[in-house]
């Protein structure tokens, strides 16, 4: 039961939308101790998508904190009804996952492995052991299984009843047929949300409007990246064997996920490729509805399902249920505040696991907006990891149904999208192009992985069809002079008179420097972990250019935008396409330099920089390497972008490309934000504490004291394979004497060592040097070595020139 329709002229949180993600944020709100909160709904409770939803709990995600999620929402589901007395139809009956492939036997024995090092119970069984748990299923072609015995399923419709319960005895509100109109923003900020019934005044709203997210966002100037597409399940009569509840089958090969459902069968499917939807379409009293029925769409999935389920042959359709469901660009979704409007946040975009995310996703959204940040690093769901271009409309509809197809495909490594590409090109597009090229997409960016590419080969977990053209790319930086494009890196211009000290209290490092100093330094958030790690130049007294990554330049920028002091004197502005970045990179760099009219550059210190000229071309180089060898980094306009590469070209440089630097970088342990570093993590434990000048008093000194006097639990490690011929990607885990002590972040194979090597974080104690380890690749146990430096040139010599003492 709703309450009276009288709203509040001002409440402490506003939340939007009555679904899975809105009645879960309001429970949290409300257990957080925001006893005025309020819950908007235009229609009824779980109207929208939530209602229909298979509803599905696999506890198991690409990373440790999304499956942390879910693990919290399994434990708030199986307890609820205790709090509250509303039933959530919680059923614990595990998972299981099937394998008609050895592709697909590698990826589900690799997610086995992943399971054991986030301390979710996963077992790989047998198809005869599959068939004992599912024996209607047809096992022929069936190579293995994974089980996976704390996955269950819910009512979602009964689960929304008990948080807006729980939510309600705790003091919030809840209102129906009350749609949102309109967001009131001021400087920046939220202030109100308008309804017809009249505007309520706060200064935090959660947007948890599901696939009406975007329209949503938009009332407050944010973009987000939000489209649905139809989604089917089959529904069944009463069939033998499906009596009694079934753990949830996935035949990912077949595109199925299949459980029983009054005593039927319910079979779902991520077909290849979605049918997208525009969801100004349905209407705003689209309400407890489906969609048509659309049974040639359904036909390939459906002779899928016959295979799977010689049962189906003779069972009785009930229907072929199509329900809306939303989507984001990249297949995560959309968790926290956004870049653009202050005190708005959003919850939305949950691709097909917003009942299984929702009561973990709810409580780190409530969190986030009553302490500021997510309880743990959240960063694959963080709202402003994407570039507008990716918000319009032709872009998303294109994406969402390859998102949707991508969903149960095998996740080979470096697989791209295929759709809404060349959103963003680099100054140095049609050279790459020529180049024949092999482009990934970031932040809406084309980057070039490596150079010289032919037809697009199959995936595979073994080495890739690039591996020796990317070799020959690290060899030309190692042995001549390669160019590396980095021209997507964010950078960001940071002047005025307070620039020095506003930058000295948001980086850990020493910002005081004198100009023609580079610096590498992190910026902290309050609880001593990494908010963005970044190259800064001191251009002159009030000048600083920091580089980002070339994802983090949103992120980055309403960071530190929210960190400016009323009256400081600072200005900030994105410098990002006006200015194309170079690195120049290899032992024959200096003499190739000197050929171009650069002499200048041999005279440059290491982590210095000053304005040159190269072949005519004015530009601004900074002696350093994210690659581990000799070189600059060279930053000139964008419009001159080609005719310095093509000086650099002329003079017998060549092209290297993205996968070509990740091994480099790999090799030589420098880390990457995203991957090695994140918001958990500190400089203590990344071993990065050189670049932390304890004297002054930067944003998370005190947490960061913290950690440096308890000392770290865990530590960054180099870790080297004694295989050639093994391929970890990174997430793998770690096992010391049996027992896992750690997990990969990144790995490549290395070059110049001719090893595969790995980055991760160990337990302290077996953080030390010649530590001997075994590396678990989809359950196979590599042996490895681990070494506290990196793997490639520790002492640096090969990067710096003769006689260099320079800090960072
Ligand atoms: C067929 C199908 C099967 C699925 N199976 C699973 C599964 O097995 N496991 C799983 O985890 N997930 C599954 N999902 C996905 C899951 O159901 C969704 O991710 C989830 O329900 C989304 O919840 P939500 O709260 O984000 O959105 P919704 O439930 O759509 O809620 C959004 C609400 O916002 C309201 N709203 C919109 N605009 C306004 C406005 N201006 N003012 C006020 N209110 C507004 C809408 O009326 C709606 O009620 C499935 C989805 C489908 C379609």
């Amino acid at each position: 039961m709703a309450d009276t329709p009288s709203l509040p002229s001002h409440a402490g949180a506003v939340v939007i939308g009555g679904g899975v993600m809105g009645c879960s944020t309001l429970y949290h709100l409300a257990k957080l101790g925001v006893r005025d909160a309020v819950l908007l709904e235009r229609n009824k409770l779980t109207s929208g998508t939530t209602w229909h939803s298979a509803a599905q709990v696999r506890a198991l995600r690409s990373s440790r904190n999304l499956t942390r999620l879910i693990q919290y929402s399994i434990g708030l589901y199986a307890e609820l009804e205790q709090e509250t007395g509303q039933a959530t139809g919680w059923i614990n009956k595990g998972s299981l996952s099937i394998a008609t492939n050895p592709d697909r036997l590698v990826h589900i024995r690799r997610q086995e492995a992943l399971a054991h090092s986030f301390g979710v119970p996963a077992e790989f069984i047998s198809a005869g052991q599959a068939g004992e748990l599912w024996p209607l299923m047809r096992l022929d072609d069936v190579l293995g299984a994974v089980w996976s015995p704390v996955d269950g399923r819910v009512n979602p419709s009964d689960l929304c009843a008990a948080l807006a319960k729980g939510a309600r005895a705790r003091g919030a509100r809840t209102f129906e047929d009350t749609p949102v109109t309109g967001i009131q923003v001021k400087g920046g900020k939220v202030v109100g949300v308008e309804t017809a019934g009249g505007t309520i005044r706060c200064d935090a709203v959660a947007l948890c409007t599901g696939l009406w997210s975007r329209a949503g966002a938009a009332m407050a100037g944010v973009s987000a990246p939000v489209w649905p597409c139809e989604h089917f399940y089959l529904l069944t009569k009463p069939v033998a064997g499906a009596e009694h509840h079934l753990p949830t089958l996935s035949d990912h090969d077949g595109h199925l996920y299949i459980r029983d459902e009054s005593q039927g069968l319910l079979v779902g499917c991520f077909e290849p490729r979605g049918k997208p939807l525009d969801p100004a379409g349905l209407g705003e009293d689209f309400a407890f509805q489906l969609l048509p029925e659309d049974w040639e769409h359904f036909e390939p999935m459906m002779l899928n399902a016959l295979h799977r389920l010689p049962v189906l042959e003779t069972a009785e359709v009930r229907m072929l249920l199509n329900g809306p469901e939303s989507f984001t660009s990249d297949g995560s979704f959309l968790l926290g505040e956004s870049a653009e409007t202050r005190g708005f946040f959003l919850g939305c975009g949950m691709n097909s696991v917003g009942v299984a995310t929702g009561g973990g996703a709810g409580m780190a959204l409530a969190h986030c907006m009553v302490e500021g940040h997510t309880p743990y690093d959240l960063h694959e769901a963080d709202p402003k990891r994407f570039h507008p271009a990716e918000s319009g409309v032709e872009a998303l509809a294109a994406r969402a149904p390859e998102v949707l197809g991508k969903h149960y495909e095998i996740a080979y490594p470096g697989r791209q999208m295929t759709s809404a590409r060349g959103l963003r090109d680099t100054p140095l597009h049609a050279r790459w192009a020529a180049e024949k090229a092999r482009f990934g997409q970031v932040y809406a960016w084309e980057r070039p992985l490596y150079f010289g590419a032919g037809p697009e080969a199959k995936g595979t977990f073994g080495r890739p069809a690039w591996f020796e053209q990317v070799g020959r790319e690290v060899m030309q930086a190692h042995e001549a002079a390669a160019v590396f494009d980095l021209s997507t890196f964010g950078k960001i211009l940071v002047e005025g008179p307070d620039a020095e000290a506003f930058l000295d209290r948001v980086c850990a490092n020493d910002m005081t420097r004198a100009p023609g100093r580079a610096i590498y330094s992190a910026m902290l958030n309050q609880r001593g972990g990494f908010e963005s790690d970044l190259t800064v130049l001191r251009l002159d007294e009030q000048r600083y250019r920091l580089s980002v990554g070339s994802s983090a330049v949103g992120r980055d920028l309403a960071w530190l935008r929210r960190q400016l002091r009323d009256g400081e004197r600072v200005t900030f502005s994105d410098e990002t396409e006006a200015l194309a970045v170079l690195a120049l990179m290899g032992p024959a760099a200096p003499e190739l330099a000197r050929s171009l009219g650069a002499d200048a550059l041999d005279d440059l210190g290491y982590f210095r920089h000053a304005p040159a000229e190269v072949a005519g071309v004015p530009v601004h180089a900074v002696r350093l390497s994210y690659v581990g060898e000799a070189g600059w980094e060279l930053t000139c306009r964008a419009e001159d972008a080609e005719r310095l590469y093509d000086a650099l070209a002329s003079a017998g440089a060549r092209p290297a490309g993205l996968y070509a630097q990740t091994a480099m970088r790999i090799e030589k342990r420098f880390l990457s934000m995203g991957h090695d570093l994140d918001g958990d993590v500190s400089p203590i434990e990344a071993g990065l504490a050189f670049a932390v000048r304890w004297e002054s008093d930067f944003i998370g000194r005190d947490a960061l004291e913290a950690r440096r006097q308890a000392g770290p639990k865990l530590r960054m490690a180099t870790i080297v394979l004694d295989d050639p011929e093994a391929v970890p990607l990174g997430h793998e885990p770690v096992y010391l004497d049996g027992a896992v002590i750690g997990q990969t972040t990144s790995a490549a194979f290395g070059y110049r060592i001719g090893r595969p090597v790995a980055l991760g974080y160990l337990e302290a104690e077996a953080a030390r040097e010649g530590q001997a380890v075994t590396v678990d690749i989809a359950r196979t146990l590599f042996p490895a070595r681990v070494t506290m430096k990196p793997a490639y040139d520790p002492s640096g010599a090969r990067m710096r020139p003769v006689n260099s003492t320079e800090r960072v």
